[in-house]
């Protein structure tokens, strides 16, 4: 039987804090129990009150720091303590990096039971104002709009007038539409009575393009005023190329409903990674850090290690910014993508950019695959880059079934990339090397490239 927790919940208590968990929380224990304390560093000793007991763990918060560590750093936002965006901007960006590697070399030891080469994580050289993609929701504070991030494990908007991650365009459009919604009077959206018209405003701007795509995300399809939100937002920023209105009369924790309609302009906004063009829509994911994504994609590209005559498989393509940044160097490229409006821009994306020997299929990648085992297609390098859960068991099994020589595993979950590391080295191949690339600085997420490579071809 599994023993009690050794204290209760509002207890007070002392933490040496010796690592950091997924979500950049530190972890300390006390007489064996794992206790997560966000906003410490590993390294200090903290005086907390817990928040949370379960059987296995417990959460606190900090109420003093008894010993500091030098890694400790004032934080830049003026609401970094109460929003849940970022959580470990107290920490030096070096030693964020560190961390990051840290986490990565622990996960692959006890999760993958190997030990494997991680690099040093390659960081910004400004880690700040990175994100090209802003979502938020509006509320109503004392009589007025208020636009901003949940706070940590709530529902309640922080209100903010910069989020001090994010391109400066996304922000002035966060204010403006703030603004806007105030002054025509829209219904603000109340999620606990399902009532009101404006939930979110989604913003994306292209980093190479500097073009906008502005969604109002609303309660049905009425928006007073439409024409005056079009003409404001119009003269406001003349970057803006694409106004959406995207529909969702659902009672949903998801930000978009099912339908987008254009108010005004295209239904996509371009951008570029390198000198491949991508159109992005409003549903489609687009990796939101665009100098790490160059970066990254990069790194995929030197561990594929093509010499224009290989068959390469990109599996979880999202709108084929992979397949399509390595089919300048490939004889033949597939992809599969689970969301059909994602491969509907992937096609489009291989029409811009006039790749013709590209194919792109909707559908799960896990049953997607097996067919094209039974078609006969034999790739030389296989591309994963799955959601946080990882890869289907099945998935990796036809992968293995299909030989390629190389396998590149891009992940933005190091604990599911070490389990199916250890799956696949099971299946005959090997982990050459891990390359994290910090694409979310200031917050716990970790990005990683994987080499793994055919044991019986080398
Ligand atoms: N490689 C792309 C997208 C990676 S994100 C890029 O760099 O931009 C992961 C993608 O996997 C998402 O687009 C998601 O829709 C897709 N996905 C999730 N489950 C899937 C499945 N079972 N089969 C195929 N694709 C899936």
């Amino acid at each position: 039987m599994k023993q009690k927790p050794p204290a209760n919940k509002g207890d007070i208590i002392e933490l040496e804090i010796t690592g950091f968990a997924h979500d950049g929380a530190g972890v300390g224990k006390y007489e064996g129990f794992t206790v997560f304390v966000p906003q410490t560093v590993p390294g200090e000793k903290v005086r907390t009150r817990l928040t949370v007991v379960k059987k296995t763990y417990g959460k606190a918060s900090c109420l003093e720091i008894l010993k500091t560590h030098p890694h400790r750093t004032e934080p830049q936002c003026p609401v970094y303590e109460i929003c849940g965006g970022c959580q470990i901007q107290h920490i030096s960006y070096e030693a964020q990096l560190e961390h990051k590697r840290q986490q990565v070399m622990d996960h692959f030891t006890r999760i993958g039971g190997m030990e494997v080469p991680v690099h040093p994580v390659l960081g910004m050289n400004d880690p700040w104002r990175y994100r090209n993609k802003a979502q938020v929701p509006f509320g109503v504070q004392k009589g007025k709009v208020a636009a901003g991030f949940y706070a940590p494990g709530t529902h309640q908007i922080v209100n903010m007038d910069a989020c001090l991650i994010q391109h400066e365009l996304n922000d002035q459009v966060i204010r403006k539409v703030k603004q806007l919604a105030q002054r025509l009077k829209t219904p603000i959206y109340d999620e606990q009575k399902h009532r009101g018209i404006l939930r979110h405003v989604m913003v994306r701007t292209g980093y190479s393009t500097g073009e906008c795509m502005i969604v109002l995300v609303t309660n049905g399809r009425k928006l007073p005023y439409r024409q005056k939100w079009i003409e404001e937002l119009r003269r406001e920023f003349p970057q803006l190329k694409s106004l959406m209105q995207n529909i969702h009369h659902r009672r949903s924790n998801v930000v978009l409903g099912p339908e987008n309609q254009v108010l005004w302009g295209r239904e996509v906004v371009y951008d570029r990674i390198g000198d491949v063009t991508f159109a992005i829509s409003p549903h489609s994911f687009f990796q939101i850090n665009p100098v790490q994504t160059r970066v990254l994609y990069d790194q995929v590209a030197k561990y594929a290690a093509l010499t224009g005559g290989e068959t390469v498989i990109d599996a979880y393509c999202g709108i084929g910014t992979i397949a399509l940044y390595l089919a300048r160097h490939a004889k033949r490229v597939y992809g599969v993508e689970i969301v059909p409006a994602a491969i509907k821009d992937a096609k489009r994306n291989a029409e811009i950019n006039r790749m013709d020997h590209v194919t792109f299929e909707a559908g799960a990648a896990e049953e997607i695959m097996p067919r094209w085992y039974q078609e006969g297609i034999r790739p030389d390098v296989v591309v994963v880059d799955p959601p946080r859960k990882g890869c289907d068991p099945l998935l990796l099994d036809t992968v293995a079934s299909m030989q390629p020589g190389r396998i590149v595993y891009v992940s933005c979950n190091s604990s599911t990339l070490a389990r199916d590391a250890k799956y696949l080295a099971e299946l005959g191949y090997r982990v050459r090397e891990v390359q994290p690339v910090d694409m979310f600085p200031q917050t716990g997420h970790v990005e990683c490239v994987m080499l793994m490579t055919n044991v019986k071809n080398k």
